[in-house]
């Protein structure tokens, strides 16, 4: 397997199938330091010169304090590729780290989202790229169905709340181990975040749980994700998307009666014949 060639093939799939791009768009890509949000970069630039439909690129990285050491090389392996590449530090996430050292995910990355909206807006985008595997639907697949009662991964195009931007996720189909094998193939250099380390999440345990799995399935990710793409309402329980269960009425209950009910009632009782047959001529 060519690590570039399934990249783009399934990167290109999830473009087409969701209608991610239009012309004239303007994407900022967020790039973390880590293997997905880089091979999505890269992803995006190579197929930005063989796209019937133009757009350009522009790349950024937030600094949230939790980097385990510099991250100006990203911006030379990124230009060297053709990718303008933007570093932007966030003041308030630093903040909240010196206030908060031990806050959790939710208000991190909602710190994170609004730094992500400040830089796209300043770089005049109109797309926002984000770096969503297939791994992270299926973790939200599972998450959102066992801790919150729902249903749902994650949207694989939606619009930002304010409506100022159309959020893409264009490795919905990509797995983090092609990911890793890109990224290991290209020689780019990862920056892990201080988290990565963190053990004890819901999400490692997830990630734990469906690692579990595969080593007996190697295939239980692609089937979860298949699995969203092929939903059969009528064996889950949300009533708005079944259909009516309820005997049908046979054929012949709806079909147009041959002489009307009202009419039987006003023919003399030695005139009526079985309902529904007119009755004979009393002149006949
Ligand atoms: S894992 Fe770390 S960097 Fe990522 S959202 Fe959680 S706290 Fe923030």
């Amino acid at each position: 397997m060519n690590p570039q060639k399934t990249l783009l093939r399934k990167v290109g799939k999830a473009i087409g199938d969701f209608r991610m791009i239009r012309a004239g768009d303007r994407i900022a890509v967020g790039v973390s330091g880590g293997k997905d949000s880089l091979a999505l970069a890269c992803a995006l630039k190579a197929l930005s010169r063989r796209s019937p439909v133009e757009f350009s690129l522009h790349a950024f990285t937030v600094e949230q304090g939790k980097f385990v050491s510099p991250v100006d090389h990203l911006g030379d392996v990124l230009r060297r590729r053709g990718i303008p590449w933007t570093y932007y530090v966030d003041e308030a996430s630093l903040r909240l780290l010196d206030d908060q050292p031990d806050h959790g995910c939710d208000i991190c990355s909602r710190f994170r989202r609004r730094a992500v909206y400040e830089v796209a807006s300043r770089l005049g985008c109109n797309v926002v790229a984000l770096g969503h595997t297939a791994d992270d639907l299926c973790e939200a697949l599972l998450r959102n169905s066992l801790f919150t009662g729902r249903l749902s991964a994650l949207p694989a195009v939606t619009q930002s709340r304010s409506g100022d931007f159309r959020l893409i996720r264009p490795l919905v189909y990509v797995t983090e181990e092609l990911t890793a094998r890109y990224t290991d193939d290209a020689g780019l250099p990862i920056t892990p975040c201080v988290c990565s380390h963190r053990t004890g999440t819901v999400r490692e345990r997830l990630r734990t749980f469906l690692a579990d799995l595969r080593s007996d399935n190697p295939h239980v990710l692609e089937n979860l994700l298949a699995a969203m793409g092929r939903i059969d309402t009528q064996r889950l329980l949300d009533r708005r998307f079944l259909e009516p269960t309820e005997p049908q009425p046979s054929p012949s209950e709806t079909a147009p009666m041959l002489y009307p009910v009202d009419s039987i009632a006003s023919v003399p009782d030695r005139d009526r014949g079985p309902v529904g047959v007119p009755p004979t001529s009393s002149t006949g």
